[in-house]
């Protein structure tokens, strides 16, 4: 049995946060510059441009390259060969994610759900724990805005709608969110599972390197076809009409119950954080 220390897991998750707020990760800058030379409208372009150089200002002064500095979404997947100790993993984390928000000056964004008192920290985090095989903790950390969240879906369909209902539930979702949710867009999908399980799988595909294709070939046709059409949509850079309206979609999936085809749409903005670490 490994034993690693709570607090060695939340520090990292700290150092994830405070990184991924202020740097946008490479292979979603590669797809933006890509889309800027590739874009016709000229408003679109200067839209792409401005989100380039925005993510370099950030970086260069290690600033947070948006007001929403987000909800603090992280994924901890624990090798069943770990022993965590010295204390609770959940405080551990909610103490380290208010310390980065803290010195980061990261807007403090969580608050009640009714009373919308806020907590005046960012926490709590929303955490979620899967057990692994092996001795290592493998930490996934995304700040998630909610300009996107918002525009986020969940469908019900028959489950005879097949590949083509779930493609039209994707480019229904984007098309209804237009310009809102800050595109272009990375479409995180979930297929199939129960109502939580296409959720996570949803959020999780979010972490994928932006533009991989699924490893399941059917799938990654999927992504391609929901693209296309996202794209033949219009709506553009910050909904000023254009070629890019999405990067990539990413869809995961899982077994579902005969009687159902849950699909949830996840919708992430362009400003897509996402950082990572092994411990
Ligand atoms: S949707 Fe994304 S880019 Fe737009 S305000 Fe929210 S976090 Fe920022």
């Amino acid at each position: 049995m490994r034993k690693i220390d709570v607090h060695i897991v939340a520090d990292k998750i700290k150092q994830l946060l405070l990184t991924s707020n202020t740097d946008l990760p490479q292979d979603l800058l590669i797809l933006l510059k890509a889309a800027e030379q590739r874009e016709e409208s000229r408003l679109a372009k200067f839209m792409l441009e401005q989100i380039v150089s925005n993510a370099a200002i950030a970086k260069e002064n290690q600033w947070p390259m948006c007001q929403d500095t987000g909800m603090a979404v992280i994924f901890v997947d624990i090798g069943q060969e770990v022993h965590l100790i010295n204390g609770d993993i959940n405080q551990a984390i909610n103490a380290k994610v208010a310390e980065a928000y803290r010195e980061g000056h990261f807007r403090n964004s969580v608050a009640s759900p009714l009373e919308r008192v806020n907590t005046a920290n960012n926490t709590p985090a929303i955490i979620h724990y899967q057990i692994i095989e092996g001795d290592q903790v493998h930490l996934k950390v995304a700040p998630k805005g909610f300009g996107s969240e918002n525009m986020s879906r969940l469908y019900m369909l028959n489950p005879t709608a097949g590949a083509e209902g779930v493609v039209n539930a994707i480019v229904e979702t984007v098309k209804l969110a237009g310009g809102k949710p800050c595109p272009p867009l990375v479409v995180g999908v979930g297929v199939g599972g129960t109502v939580e399980k296409a959720a996570l799988l949803a959020k999780r595909s979010l972490f994928r390197p932006v533009g991989s294709p699924s490893d399941d070939d059917k799938l990654a046709k999927l992504e391609k076809t929901a693209l296309a059409r996202i794209n033949d949509l219009g709506i553009g850079a910050q909904g000023v009409g254009g070629i890019t309206t999405a990067l990539a979609v990413h869809i995961e999936s899982f077994p579902t119950h005969i009687a159902g085809l849950p699909v949830v749409i996840n919708i992430q903005c362009h400003a897509a954080r996402h950082a990572e670490d092994v411990i």
